[in-house]
């Protein structure tokens, strides 16, 4: 799989060693403000780091991260020693770096101005001091279920763009995978708190905030991936999905999903039956040479053929074939329905799931290279979104603008909401309240137990 260096990343330690933590910026950021209260910056015709600096002072929603993964206090120090690791212009990683409150980390992020910021785990002491512990003091210790789903893990199923590139074709992949992945995760697992990001140029992340994602070891998120995992195999393996005639229920479901999707958004905006460069693809994965030649001299000679009609062709062909009691054998009934898997079903970067301290992006970070805002998804409605037009840098550093000049009057707007970044912080709030509420449930159930046992003194 191709890395994007602004996505995710795991730094090795030996690197780390060498990397003079914890000051190693002062030389690198220069005109950095000092802490105090975020001065009135006035706009300039400036850079990306500029902007950026706007956008940290104005618009990033620093209390509404910071209560997330606070997460009310659910144990004490859940944010002191959570990892945060900053990207600095510089492509400096500092990694481990730890704050006790919103205040402290709005000053650290307003004096480095990083072009990206990760997220790691919650350890056993204070990242930033973990140096001075024995290793056994440094351990992680929760984290949310994360997940990655990136679109070059489809290029070689995309016809439309490939690489870096993404347009709102092959955008329906990411739509479908969502769709599939939140109702695995919601229904078969009976998580409730999945919020779901752009990665703010060709990929969505999903974070599983729940109390039991969080603390689930290791070995139960490697369990939770090989149970999700259906598409298998690196580039040499042609055909990658191989599933059983008889789906488990949530193959069921994610089936219908697919069968949703397949028609429109594979064979039409993919149309992957259109030329034999094609086509021949999808006939490899057929376990019947006659077949595959038949169909494949057929297709030959009816050139006005659409993709759908040649979809329609080989289902028909498997069907008439496998009627046949000799050729139930070799998977040969099944290959439409796993076809149809292979080309829909998420594919995940599994490192990312089952390791513990692995970083991911946080929302409504920056993307360096596109300016796009990483701003949370709406699983629900993911079919509307359009990554194409999610807010940029710029957009929003003049939207203030604009704002503050059409309307010289107006006193305490907060500058998110004078931009195309509002509904994105009011979904997150959403996001942040309901677990707020969840929490603050917990607590008052305990609290009615605790007082039952008292009374029953
Ligand atoms: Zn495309």
């Amino acid at each position: 799989m191709e890395v994007d260096e602004f996505d995710d990343f795991a730094i090795p330690e030996e690197d780390l060693a060498k990397m003079d933590l914890p000051n190693p910026v002062a030389t690198v950021v220069k005109d950095v403000p000092e802490k105090k209260p975020a001065p009135r910056l006035e706009l300039s015709d400036g850079t990306f780091l500029d902007h950026l600096r706007i956008y940290y002072y104005s618009l990033f929603p620093f209390k509404l991260f910071q209560r997330w993964l606070r997460y009310d206090g659910v144990q004490k120090n859940y944010f002191l020693f959570r990892e945060l690791s900053f990207t600095l212009a510089s492509d400096a990683y500092l990694r481990f770096q730890s704050f006790k409150d919103e205040e402290e980390l709005k000053q650290e992020i307003w004096r480095l101005c990083p072009v990206k910021i990760d997220i790691g785990a919650v350890y056993n002491s204070k990242p930033k001091d973990r140096k001075s512990v024995k290793p056994a003091a440094f351990q992680p210790q929760e984290r949310e279920l994360v997940f990655d789903i990136d679109m070059t893990d489809y290029d070689e199923i995309r016809t439309c763009c490939s690489g870096a590139s993404i347009c709102l074709k092959c955008w329906d992949f990411m739509t479908i995978s969502i769709k599939v992945l939140d109702s695995i995760l919601r229904e078969d697992f009976g998580f409730k708190h999945l919020l779901w990001v752009f990665s703010g140029r060709r990929g969505v992340h999903c974070w599983v905030c729940d109390e039991s994602a969080r603390k689930l070891p290791a070995e139960a998120r490697r369990a939770i991936v090989s149970f999700i995992e259906v598409v298998k195999g690196g580039e040499q393996q042609s055909r990658k999905v191989n599933l059983p005639n008889h789906l488990h229920v949530s193959l069921l479901r994610s089936l219908r999903i697919v069968d949703a999707y397949f028609n429109k958004s594979i064979l039409e905006k993919q149309a992957p039956l259109d030329d034999r460069s094609r086509w021949s693809k999808i006939l490899q994965l057929i376990p019947d040479e006659g077949i595959r030649n038949t169909l494949d001299a057929r297709w030959a000679k009816d050139g006005g053929w659409s993709s759908r009609d040649r979809w329609g062709d080989l289902e028909t062909e498997i069907a008439e074939a496998t009627s046949k009691k000799a050729s139930k054998r070799g998977g040969l009934h099944n290959v439409a329905r796993d076809i149809k898997f292979q080309y829909t079903y998420p594919r995940l970067d599994d490192h990312v799931t089952t390791g513990l301290n692995h970083l991911l992006k946080a929302p409504f970070c920056i993307h360096p290279k596109t300016g796009n805002v990483c701003v949370p998804i709406d699983p629900a409605d993911c079919e509307n979104f359009n990554p194409l037009t999610v807010p940029k840098l710029d957009d929003l550093v003049r939207q203030i603008d604009e704002f503050n000049a059409a309307n010289p009057d107006s006193v305490g707007v907060p500058d998110y909401a004078k931009t195309s970044l509002k509904p994105h912080v009011e979904r997150f709030e959403k996001f942040v309240n309901a677990l707020s509420e969840e929490q603050r449930e917990k607590l008052r159930a305990q609290r009615t137990r605790e007082d039952r046992m008292t009374n029953a003194q």
